[in-house]
């Protein structure tokens, strides 16, 4: 057995027996923080009083002999487009410069209930629209594996935070991949859990029908921690579902006469390194026991537009909300200019390029004239997709792919093509799209030593399959516990 203790689970357990002080666990996050965020640019805030405050009454609580939270102890870092009280909150946009929100959101009040101690915001594309954290108004993300490349997006600051081990867990929310492509790009285990399984109260929205927010961590039974304490029904979120609650670890071990779907035809044009990890991943899996088998994908050539026309029709309704009135920032303005100039100029310089990319197209595409032709097509192609999902997961227990075609691509490379950024979401939207769960696991590094993810899409509600498949990967495998050399 190559697995060992993942961070999270190794964290809380040294507390709970009192080998640790919650404190000392704290100020090592923060210490290692502090280290590495000059180049690493991970964390949009820390909240490191707070922090302390927290772990500090943890390890009074301890003392007491209280009975200690599933989390309790372990720092946690959360991605900026989620409400965390007293601590700024910003979707790493300049419209939302200033805004510290009043409550937590459901997953944040979840957590602390649980003893974890939310220790900081991290970095993401603005409104996590993007593939590379260069959208955000902080400057992007490096990846710890080499700091001249993205660390993916648009949840990179929350894969850095866990893959340069500032903390052992972090939260992202994927809207078309945004936790899964960043934890391939940064060699850590991304959840996209099944859609309604996580409440989005607090999230701030980019495409509601396909939001959805899962953690970042170094094993699959570490996510499996996480996710069991921030899963669960709220009536602050009517999407969320009232659905028995995944299990906090891996129930085994056992993948034997698992059936694992490869749509070779879809998986073509990717990178070659990662095509070789890819393969050594589900050779893993077939040596102990899981059956590997083709499957026909239809409709995921079309994931991409399909995506890209209804995550931008959400987002131009979602982002109306940004006026300089409730939130945020407002541009100045002379006493002669009207409220709809305050209001225009406010988005203006509010908002960066994408963001404004994307509000247009989304407002094209819902337009009386282009409905029809755009909107409701895309809509008409999600059932299809939907459909060709729910048959191959009829046949076999869940689909592999790659995570993404590429290792990490250097900074820079594609900002100024828009389309080739959205490229790199081609494994990934289509679980959004559909509603279904997926996790990214490392696989295997490129020849520039940059890390691969393999991604497992399973049937509505089965994290549990994707734990256990994960979990074995991680008891034959040793990617998941190389960690990048930072000076
Ligand atoms: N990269 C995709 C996009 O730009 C996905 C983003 C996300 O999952 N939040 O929309």
């Amino acid at each position: 057995m190559i697995e060992r203790l993942g961070p999270v689970v190794s964290a809380r357990d040294a507390v709970a027996r009192g080998e640790r002080t919650a404190e000392a666990v704290t100020r090592d996050a923060l210490a290692a923080i502090a280290r590495h965020e000059p180049v690493l640019n991970a964390y949009t805030a820390v909240g490191a009083e707070a922090a302390l405050a927290q772990a500090a009454a943890i390890d009074r609580a301890r003392a007491a002999g209280e009975s200690l939270g599933p989390l309790a102890g372990v720092p946690i870092a959360v991605k900026d487009n989620i409400c965390t009280r007293g601590l700024p909150t910003t979707a790493a946009s300049k419209v939302l410069r200033g805004f510290v929100p009043p409550y937590d959101a459901t997953v944040v009040e979840k957590l602390t209930a649980a003893g974890a101690v939310v220790i900081g915001k991290t970095n993401c594309d603005e409104f996590a629209m993007g593939s590379s954290t260069e959208n955000s108004s902080y400057g992007p993300s490096a990846n710890p594996w080499d700091p001249t490349r993205t660390p993916g997006g648009s949840s990179g600051g929350s894969a850095v935070a866990v893959a340069s081990r500032t903390v052992p867990a972090s939260l992202g929310s994927d809207t078309g991949g945004s936790i899964r492509q960043p934890a391939s790009f940064c060699g850590i285990v991304g959840l996209k859990p099944t859609y309604g399984r996580v409440s989005r109260y607090g999230l701030l929205a980019f495409a509601s029908s396909l939001d959805q927010i899962g953690p970042f961590t170094i094993t699959a039974d570490d996510a499996a921690a996480v996710l069991a304490v921030i899963a669960g029904a709220d009536t602050h979120d009517a999407t969320s579902a009232q659905v028995p609650a995944p299990a906090a670890s891996a129930a085994s071990r056992d993948v034997r006469g698992l059936r694992i779907g490869v749509p070779r035809a879809f998986i073509t044009g990717v990178d070659a390194a990662v095509a070789r990890a890819f393969d050594d991943a589900l050779a893993a899996w077939r040596d102990l026991g899981a059956t590997i088998v083709d499957v026909d994908l239809p409709h995921s050539s079309l994931a991409i537009p399909v995506y890209y026309l209804i995550a931008t029709a959400e987002a131009s309704s979602n982002l109306a909300r940004y006026d300089g009135v409730r939130y945020g920032a407002r541009t100045a303005l002379a006493p002669t200019d009207s409220l709809r100039t305050m209001y225009e100029r406010t988005r203006d310089e509010g908002f960066g390029a994408e963001v404004k990319r994307r509000i247009m197209l989304g407002t094209y595409v819902l337009s009386a004239g282009y409905y029809d032709a755009y909107y409701l097509k895309a809509q008409q192609v999600r059932a299809k997709l939907r459909d060709a999902y729910a048959g191959v997961l009829a046949d076999v227990d869940v689909i592999a792919t790659p995570t993404a075609p590429t290792a990490a691509f250097p900074l820079g490379e594609k900002v100024a093509d828009p389309l080739q950024m959205y490229l790199a979401d081609i494994f990934t939207v289509s679980a959004n799209l559909v509603g279904v769960p997926a996790i990214s696991l490392p696989c295997g590094f490129s020849p520039e030593g940059l890390p691969i993810g393999c991604q497992l899409t399973g049937r509505m509600w089965a994290e549990d399959t994707l734990v256990r498949a994960g979990a074995a990967l991680q008891s034959t495998t040793d990617w998941h516990l190389q960690a990048p050399r930072l000076s």
